[in-house]
């Protein structure tokens, strides 16, 4: 199912040095009361923490790369979860030999530089909710 959203703000800014990445994006949008939005992101980490979703076993797997990478892209999604603003991020890392490596970004990883933007919408209020059969805090709609 999809919904009809509305663009009506767009932020864009620099993240602060050694701030954890997604820590600083969801501190952005509880402040903002960003409750809808996507986001997108370039810049560079010190080091990476990131999660595989093991469709099997139903749970999450980490890993992380303890080197420099570029953030080559960061894209995500907010929705609201447990009644807060929380951030969906994916990112695509590249090494110093042109390689890349991805998956979900979890807490662990170290803002070297970072440029953001964020788009705020209006729409249908989606929050997440375990659905069973993916075990994935999926979205569903309050109306
Ligand atoms: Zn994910």
């Amino acid at each position: 199912m999809m919904y009809p959203v509305k663009p009506v703000r767009t932020l864009m800014g620099r993240l602060d040095h050694d701030a954890d990445l997604l820590e600083a994006l969801t501190h952005i949008c509880r402040e903002e009361r960003i409750q809808l939005g996507r986001i997108e992101a370039l810049g560079a980490v010190k080091k990476a923490a990131l999660g595989y979703y093991d469709q099997e076993k139903k749970l999450y797997r980490s890993f992380e790369i303890d080197r420099q990478l570029e953030i080559l892209n960061l894209v995500g999604n907010i929705s609201l979860k447990e009644g807060e603003p929380f951030v969906h991020a994916h990112v695509t890392l590249g090494d110093d030999e042109g390689r890349s490596y991805g998956g979900h970004l979890i807490a662990g990883t170290p803002i070297f530089a970072c440029e953001a933007i964020i788009q705020v919408y209006e729409g249908p209020a989606l929050r997440r909710e375990v659905e069973p059969v993916t075990g994935l805090p999926l979205w569903v709609t309050l109306n």
